[in-house]
């Protein structure tokens, strides 16, 4: 493959290389790496404005290119939270200085995420929100998310629920039934998710807004996402990489490090959960990259914040998923990390693209013969509460590049030149 001007120029099949290099080239060995469109992340929590300690807009998006991906939807519930169209525009000028992806700023579907009252969302896509969340929380009022739903039909947007009914999760810590049962922490139903998934398709279906289901987590859910898609209703659906991998076998540790929200589930539920990604009833993978410092992750159970890191890993722990011990279906893993979720978000014309002349030069490259030990020391997020540390996969990240960009080259492997005065970072987009 040659790039100019930031696409594809020709594209050669293995072992025929073909042509000749100009002077001003520079070439890189790719043989045995596998070439998939760049990822594109659907909910990464930045946490800039507020919380920098944790993580910047600077070093999320250095752990996204390291982690394969071009695009990254970024949560509102920052402090303050982005609630308004000054926000939304703050976050892409932020971005268009320090960021090492494509940065596209969540609006709040309700002010400072109180669940009161509804944000302007009609301006808030005006200045560039592809989508609205109160991730973190769930809009809990259904006449806030009718209205919701229909402002994101008006404006060409979706509506993104954390669904979780509060009072039936109450102070859950670990997943009802056994988990909660061997550790002695308040149980968390899986009811708690379901109800408020199959309230909010309903609404979906009657409004024509576009509903998105963040983090599935129960075989429950599945069968009302499969149900909602057989009405026709406008509903998307994703699940993180921990939960089609780890159980909560785990939480019996009482490492907080496996505390997440909605929490791990049962291998009967991370079975339904792959099913579900390979017939396409569950669209995307999404990270739910949320990091947390040392200080606040290094406590008692019920005292740790929600949430582990995401982008650095996501990739292999989804192939790792998907291939059930061999080599996963890599039509399908660039589907669910990379088109589809570029399609849900509106990023069609230029993420998610097929790698052929003319499309932009935005793609990650995979080894898919590493023998990837995680290190959380070796974090490039400013936090290291991975869950899988210590964990070895078979493949790994190896490259990421953007419009001709390199945006991550790890250990230097390919020597590509990387960013610079002359290479600067990649400028935020609103799609
Ligand atoms: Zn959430």
């Amino acid at each position: 493959m040659t790039v100019r001007d930031g696409r594809i120029a020709t594209v050669t099949s293995p072992g025929n290389a073909g042509g000749t290099s100009a002077a001003d080239t520079t070439t890189a060995d790719c043989d045995g790496l596998i070439m998939l469109p760049a990822l594109v992340d659907l909910h990464t929590h930045l946490r800039e404005p507020g919380d920098a300690a944790s993580e910047t807009i600077a070093s999320g998006t250095g752990a996204a290119a390291h982690g394969g991906y071009s695009d990254v939807l970024a949560m509102a519930n920052c402090v303050p939270a982005t609630d308004t169209p000054e926000r939304v525009r703050h976050i892409i000028e932020r971005a268009a200085r320090t960021a090492s992806c494509r940065v596209h700023p969540v609006g709040a579907v309700t002010s400072g995420l109180a669940g009161r009252s509804l944000a302007p969302l009609d301006a808030m896509a005006a200045a560039g929100a592809l989508m609205f969340s109160d991730d973190g929380v769930c809009v809990e009022d259904p006449r806030l998310l009718l209205r919701a739903l229909e402002a994101a039909r008006r404006t060409g947007t979706f509506v993104a629920q954390h669904a979780q009914c509060p009072r039936l999760a109450e102070r859950g810590q670990v997943n009802a039934g056994a988990a909660a049962h061997a550790t002695g922490l308040p149980p968390w139903p899986a009811t708690a998710e379901e109800t408020i998934v199959a309230r909010d398709v309903v609404i979906a279906g009657a409004t024509g807004g576009r509903l998105h289901i963040c983090h599935v987590s129960t075989a429950g859910t599945v069968e009302i996402v499969r149900w909602a898609k057989s009405r026709g209703w406008p509903v998307t659906a994703e699940v993180t990489p921990h939960h089609l991998l780890l159980t909560d076998l785990l939480a019996r540790d009482g490492d907080p490090l496996h505390k997440v929200n909605p929490p791990l589930r049962t291998a009967g539920d991370v079975a339904a959960l792959r099913a579900a990604l390979r017939d396409g009833t569950i669209d995307a993978v999404a990270t739910d990259h949320a990091p947390h410092t040392a200080l606040s992750k290094d406590n008692h159970w019920c005292e740790a914040p929600f949430g582990m890191l995401g982008l650095e890993t996501a990739l292999p722990v989804v192939a790792k998923a998907l291939g059930d011990g061999g080599e996963p279906d890599w039509g399908l893993l660039a589907t669910v990390m990379s088109t589809r979720p570029a399609g849900i978000a509106g990023l069609a014309d230029v993420a998610g693209r097929p790698l052929r002349a003319g499309e932009p030069a935005t793609f990650t490259l995979v080894d898919p013969e590493a023998d990837w030990r995680v290190d959380r020391t070796e974090s490039v997020s400013a936090s290291d509460n991975t869950p899988f540390h210590g964990m070895t996969f078979g493949h790994r990240v190896v490259a990421t590049m953007v419009e001709g960009r390199v945006t991550a080259d790890i250990g230097r492997r390919l020597a590509f030149p990387t960013a610079d005065a002359d290479n600067p970072p990649v400028s935020s987009s609103t799609g």
